[in-house]
């Protein structure tokens, strides 16, 4: 992957500005033809980005179709679909005090924004949040992510020809590049990634008061209690944890139980692991590997952290690690300290409700909480006394496929949300228009000074 030269980046925003400033981003026309042109690329190119995936993460086609590109597809049909309205102004009602005027609600789109993606869903995260972009009328600069480069390679090759070059590009590179990037005055810049660079980020944009999306990661624990069927409750947890081997921001992080539930809970993941991958998993093609060398290296050192239940096996050399599960973790251990993002899954006993609840309210707000119980009064509590991004009951990572629901972080975790009409909401300006005719005057009479009774009194 070829980086973009820093010396041509302040040209290419000026590039975007102009563009945006011309107003080739605001009809509704436009904004309909690059998404549907983007729609056309994914579906043309798919089986040329199923195999950069391939190469960049080892996905599975119909894990990239799944979780990437058909994701993307359906997320850009729900947009064509309801853009119209998204549009619209909203009428909006004032108090009696005010009238007679009228009022509206205008979206209208910040400007040129910045895409900043990275590389565990390469493709769908450098693309979905530019369809928000795109659908609420900004320019746009994609930056991907430098760990993922034959897909970054393909969106540079791809994009600028597919879409709008006024107004859309594409940056490669790595920190360098972010950094030059972020020099620039943009008008948001959405950011997907690890908290310290989100930090990094959030302090190059508040030189220019930009604002900014930080959609990060955290420990997403899940809670496991005796009322729940648990063979299918493994398959459930295994599923989310193991899909893109365990490199996915809302996958099962650790899972809390009482002693004898995670005893019984540990072959049933077991199981689970052989349903969803078969006995061969390193000949597997359903399953992927870790990202590079250096991710490899930290999760087989948390390799020593616990008892291995399952799996264990590993492989420098082609970065395969089998899905993992690790028994009778200390809280205290490694493993527990940072976002694990690969294939292994602590079992942390606990001594029940209160202690679980009190372990996730006594650390980072996380991305999600999942919570397999039968119990409604179990569920209510982790409802009202734990935060998180999103709380799923009897699943994990559904409610990022729900365009209606709020995708985003808490603290932590990340600031801002979007999915659906949230994305064009996040790269919209909701502008109030009022309009007051100048008779009858019934300003002068209420909200005008003089406020002293008698305005003879002052002469
Ligand atoms: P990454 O290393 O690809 O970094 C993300 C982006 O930041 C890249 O484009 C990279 O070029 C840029 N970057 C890296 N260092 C930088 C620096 N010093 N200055 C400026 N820019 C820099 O990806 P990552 O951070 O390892 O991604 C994994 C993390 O992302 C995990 O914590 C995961 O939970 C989180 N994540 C969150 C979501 C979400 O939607 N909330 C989705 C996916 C991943």
């Amino acid at each position: 992957m070829t980086a973009t030269s820093t010396d041509r980046i302040p040209g290419i925003v000026a590039g975007l500005r102009h563009g945006y400033t011309a107003g080739v981003t605001r009809p509704e026309a436009w904004r309909r033809a690059q998404l549907e042109r983007l729609r056309a690329l994914l579906l043309d190119r798919g089986a040329d980005f199923e195999a950069a995936l391939r190469i960049d993460l080892g996905k599975s086609g119909t894990e990239s179709q799944l979780t990437e590109i058909g994701f993307l597809v359906a997320e850009i049909d729900h947009a064509l679909a309801r853009l119209r309205s998204w549009m619209r102004p909203r009428r909006a009602p004032l108090p009696l005090a005010l009238q007679p005027a009228s009022a509206r609600i205008v979206p209208e789109p910040l400007g040129v924004v910045l895409v900043i993606a990275p590389w565990n869903y390469p493709l769908m995260l450098a693309l979905s949040p530019l369809v928000g972009a795109i659908a609420a009328g900004n320019a746009a600069v994609v930056k991907p992510s430098e760990l993922a480069p034959a897909t970054s390679a393909l969106l540079a090759l791809l994009l600028p020809d597919a879409l709008d070059r006024r107004a859309v590009t594409v940056v490669t590179g790595g920190v360098p590049e972010t950094s030059a990037l972020l020099a620039e005055p943009f008008d948001h810049i959405f950011y997907t990634g690890n908290g310290r660079v989100g930090r990094i980020v959030a302090r190059a944009a508040a030189e220019h008061l930009t604002p900014v999306t930080l959609e990060l990661g955290g420990k997403s624990p899940v809670y496991v209690d005796a009322t729940t069927p648990l063979a299918e409750t493994a398959r459930r947890i295994a599923w989310g944890k193991f899909m893109n081997a365990g490199q996915t921001c809302v996958a099962p992080d650790y899972v809390l139980g009482e002693p004898e539930v995670l005893e019984r809970l540990a072959p049933r993941l077991a199981d689970a692991i052989h349903e969803l991958y078969g006995s061969a998993i390193a000949r597997n093609p359903d399953y992927g590997r870790i990202v590079n060398d250096a991710h490899f290296a930290r999760l087989t050192s948390y390799l020593a952290d616990g008892e291995i239940l399952a799996g264990g096996a590993h492989d420098a050399a082609s970065r395969f690690l089998e899905p993992t599960v690790l028994g009778g973790v200390d809280p205290g251990a490694p493993v527990m300290q940072e976002e694990i993002f690969g294939p292994i899954l602590p079992l942390v006993p606990i001594a029940g409700l209160d202690a679980a609840l009190a372990f996730v309210a006594g650390r980072d707000r996380p991305l999600a909480a999942y919570v397999f119980s039968e119990d409604a009064a179990v569920r209510r509590r982790w409802e009202r006394e734990t935060s998180s991004g999103a709380l799923n009951f009897g699943v994990p990572s559904l409610h990022l496929a729900a365009p209606e629901l709020p995708f985003g972080g808490v603290g932590p975790s990340g600031t801002g949300a979007y999915h659906g009409e949230r994305s064009f909401a996040r790269f919209s300006h909701e502008k109030p228009v009022l309009a007051k005719p100048l008779a009858p005057d019934t300003l002068a009479a209420t909200i005008m000074p003089p406020f002293t009774p008698a305005k003879d009194a002052l002469a």
